[in-house]
């Protein structure tokens, strides 16, 4: 496989995977894998689904519509993330089995083309707890409730929020209560009986463990804790997962000792900063074919000792290697662990190979 590319443990996704689906299946909470931060890459789906997910979820309808149409499984139920656009609304009623939303006028517009396509649209209505990304404020959940439910082919199936996404606002007791509370008005005052409680992201997964997480949330959207094995309130080590599902390899195409000190008068870099460089004396320094095209910068780490990231153009990460203590030369490659920006770029960059190993 050419470089760069990313090698994808299919063996320690799967682990990754099984360690969250169970934890979560001790308390009651079923697990939908998020596969948008790989582009809905079809061996990741299928790694997510032997580990035992639910269903999959992705932001983007084309990813839907892709895995849809490649995975040849159509019992796998595939949720939109994102809140539909009114100008995709006829692709989230062929693609989607459920979305997730916030707008009555968009939910209503799906009512329409559900008709058109003689099915029934599922939904999650978003509240906005606190994280001020999408959602429905609370004080008006009632009122949307009653329109959603005069709509013949939508079926409300649950109440959702995300967290830790916009404000970065952890899930909480009180937060979690809010939904805890609706579901129930919604029960007693509607006479409607919602079966999900879609409580967040991997954000709630540190209070999972501490069983922190009301009853009634009995579902979890995950994607960064399965794929790349991080507590996602501090990006520590997820317990029992691996960290290494995702390896970028990128190639060494120039290794040269140079003096770590520019030379001449030192203005802006191409990307609009100003370089403060404070290593002096000669370096080895290495050129590696990867760039920003590819990569997020500061989402890089190296796998061996001694290899420390300097700065990257487009198409060029440098590295300082002066303290590697190996034979390297050009033509070798070096490894590196992706944090979830760079994991998202490298799998949405059209020249980053795939590797499954
Ligand atoms: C991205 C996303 C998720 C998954 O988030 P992770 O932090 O990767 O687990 C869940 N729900 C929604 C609405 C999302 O947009």
């Amino acid at each position: 496989m050419k470089n760069p590319k990313i090698n994808i443990n299919l063996k320690k996704l799967i682990a990754n995977t099984k360690e969250v689906v169970n934890l979560a299946a001790e308390e009651g909470i079923e697990v939908v894998g998020v596969t948008k931060s790989v582009c809905a890459n079809l061996e990741v789906a299928k790694a997510l689904l032997k580990g035992g997910v639910v269903g999959l979820a992705d932001s983007r309808i084309n990813n839907l519509a892709y895995l849809r149409e490649n995975l040849k499984l159509d019992q796998v139920p595939l949720m939109l993330l994102r809140i539909p656009m009114l100008s995709e609304i006829e692709q989230v009623v062929k693609y989607a089995d459920v979305s997730l939303n916030s707008e009555l006028g968009i939910i209503r517009a799906l009512d329409e083309f559900a008709k058109e396509y003689e099915v029934i649209h599922e939904i999650i209505l978003m509240v906005d707890v606190g994280d001020r990304r999408e959602g429905v404020m609370p004080d008006d959940v009632m009122q949307v409730v009653e329109e959603v439910l005069q709509l013949d082919n939508i079926k409300l199936i649950g109440l959702g929020t995300n967290l830790a996404c916009f404000g970065g606002v952890l899930p909480s007791d009180e937060n979690m209560k809010v939904l805890v509370e609706l579901k129930e008005r919604i029960n007693n005052e509607l006479d409607q009986k919602l079966k999900i409680i879609s409580g967040g992201n991997s954000s709630s997964l540190p209070r999972l463990k501490e069983r922190g997480l009301p009853p009634e949330v009995n579902q979890l959207r995950v994607g960064e804790t399965i794929l790349l094995g991080r507590n996602v309130i501090n990006r520590e080590p997820f317990p029992n997962t691996f960290q290494d599902t995702f390896l970028l390899e990128a190639e060494i195409i120039e290794l040269k000792e140079k003096p770590a000190q520019p030379k001449g008068k030192i203005g802006q870099n191409a990307f609009g900063e100003e370089e403060i460089i404070t290593k002096s004396g000669v370096r080895k320094r290495g050129i590696l074919a990867v760039g920003r095209q590819d990569i997020v910068l500061k989402g890089l780490a190296p796998v061996a000792r001694g290899v420390k990231i300097e700065s990257a153009s487009s198409d060029h990460l440098i590295v300082d290697l002066t303290d590697y203590r190996k034979n390297i030369t050009v033509g070798d490659s070096l490894k590196f662990e992706l944090n979830y920006a760079a994991l998202l770029r490298a799998m949405t960059s059209p020249y980053v190979n795939i590797d499954i190993i």
